[in-house]
């Protein structure tokens, strides 16, 4: 009985040449908002440690209650890192970065790994970037953090776009505005989905998160977070607003819009796409002032957010057909017979050491073959060698774009094809 192919696992998926390209793109843009904003790569290791994890990103959250990818070694915990603020927040104090003194900004890109039920836009292995902006309190770090995630956007050609922007307060706005929750929801406790009913007493502000309709509707008439901000949360929020006004990026206040953890603090945002249908999120982020000393850090205020790449690019999927051309090779050598093979095996070496992209067929076959190949692949040039080139050492350089050939010896060929490439 024939043995049935291995695939990937459910949720994780190859990234193929074709689909490669657009990554790369994608980097590079990426990239290249980070040397515009002077933010820099910081590169931590997929497996994290379990504990932080579990602290960092909080016990009752969805992540770490019902989807790591965890396992135990000896006596060490390891777990599929699920998003990478706590680990950059585990860097930061690992390594004193504060002791470098200044504000560090840091951004990343990377696998993550979450056993969610997968569907489009929402798989087990998906890739984010993010930044952390660590060290300021202050409001241009927020609008930063956004600003630096719109211009990602803005540069792959993604137009359509919502922000959405909240304050969830700080310890002490929270504990009023939890306080006015449990008063709003205990009468209407018998009303509330399961999970909100658990929510009710662990966590409150994540009922606001719920996706069950019997608590939307509870929900919707719920108190607002706005209207218990203290003081310092208020003006932090004005500030953020008004300096987002001022560099006229639109945004909508949304009181719903919670991070049920208890590090975050002051502003939350998100972003969506309405090109993406049920998982509209293209990314999110906010104030984590209190998450480096959960972690045993120095308290440190902070602000990040994080993107998820593959809905990115299915949102762009369009402009990536642009951004993205297939690379082509500047020339596909032809050797007919095996003197010319032994030639052009030396023959790449020096074109590619000259920094041509150079190519040729690795099965032994004939002329036709060959060229159907330097087609397929979308060659510039073509360098048909043949014995008789080979004594004469004049050799036949074809342009595929326009089909016009020269006669060049080698010297010749390699600076036509530098200037080519
Ligand atoms: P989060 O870390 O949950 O705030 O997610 C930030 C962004 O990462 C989301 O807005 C999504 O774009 C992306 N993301 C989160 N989970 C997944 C997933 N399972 N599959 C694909 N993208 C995801």
């Amino acid at each position: 009985m024939a043995k049935s192919a291995f695939k990937t696992h459910h949720g994780m998926h190859d990234i193929l040449p074709e689909e490669s390209v657009q990554w790369q793109a994608l980097e590079q843009i990426i990239r290249e908002t980070a040397r515009l904003f002077h933010f820099h790569e910081i590169r931590t290791p997929i497996l994290e440690d379990t504990r932080l994890i579990a602290r960092g990103v909080g016990e009752l959250t969805d992540i770490v209650s019902k989807e790591m990818f965890a396992f135990n070694r000896g006596e060490d915990q390891y777990v599929l890192r699920p998003e990478g603020t706590a680990s950059v927040a585990r860097a930061f104090t690992q390594h004193h970065l504060d002791q470098r003194g200044g504000v560090q900004r840091l951004f990343y890109i990377g696998p993550m790994f979450r056993a969610e039920r997968p569907q489009k836009g929402r798989q087990r292995q998906f890739h984010q970037f993010g930044v952390e902006v660590l060290g300021s309190a202050e409001p241009i770090a927020d609008v930063e953090s956004i600003t630096f995630m719109l211009s990602v956007l803005q540069k792959i050609g993604l137009e359509r776009f919502t922000l959405r922007l909240n304050s969830v307060g700080d310890v002490e706005s929270r504990k009023a505005y939890k306080d006015a929750l449990i008063a709003y929801f205990t009468p209407l406790k018998e009303q509330l989905s399961e999970v909100s009913q658990q929510r009710l007493t662990q966590n409150p502000m994540r009922i606001l998160d719920s996706k069950k309709e019997e608590d939307q509707a509870l929900v919707a008439q719920a108190p607002r977070i706005t209207d218990y901000l203290n003081e310092d949360c208020s003006t932090h929020f004005e500030e953020v607003k008004r300096l987002l006004d001022g560099l006229e990026i639109a945004y909508t206040v949304d009181p719903l819009l919670v991070r049920g953890l208890d590090y975050y603090s002051k502003t939350a945002f998100e972003v969506s796409s309405p090109d993406l249908g049920a998982q509209d999120a293209l990314g999110g982020g906010g104030r984590y002032d209190l998450l480096i000393e959960e972690l045993g850090g120095k308290s440190t205020p902070a602000v990040g957010f994080a993107c998820g790449m593959e809905r990115l690019l299915i949102a762009a999927q369009e402009i990536n057909k642009r951004l993205a051309e297939e690379p082509r090779p500047t020339v596909s050598l032809i050797p007919l017979g095996d003197r010319a093979k032994n030639w052009a095996i030396k023959a790449l070496k020096e074109l590619r050491s000259d920094g041509i992209s150079a190519t040729m067929h690795y099965t032994g076959s004939s002329m036709k073959a060959q060229m159907k190949q330097a087609n397929r692949e979308n060659a510039h040039y073509t360098l048909i060698v043949g014995d008789n080139e080979l004594d004469s050492g004049a050799l036949t350089l074809r342009d595929m774009d326009n089909s016009s050939e020269s006669a060049l010896n080698w010297t010749e060929v390699r600076t036509k094809l530098s200037k080519a490439n």
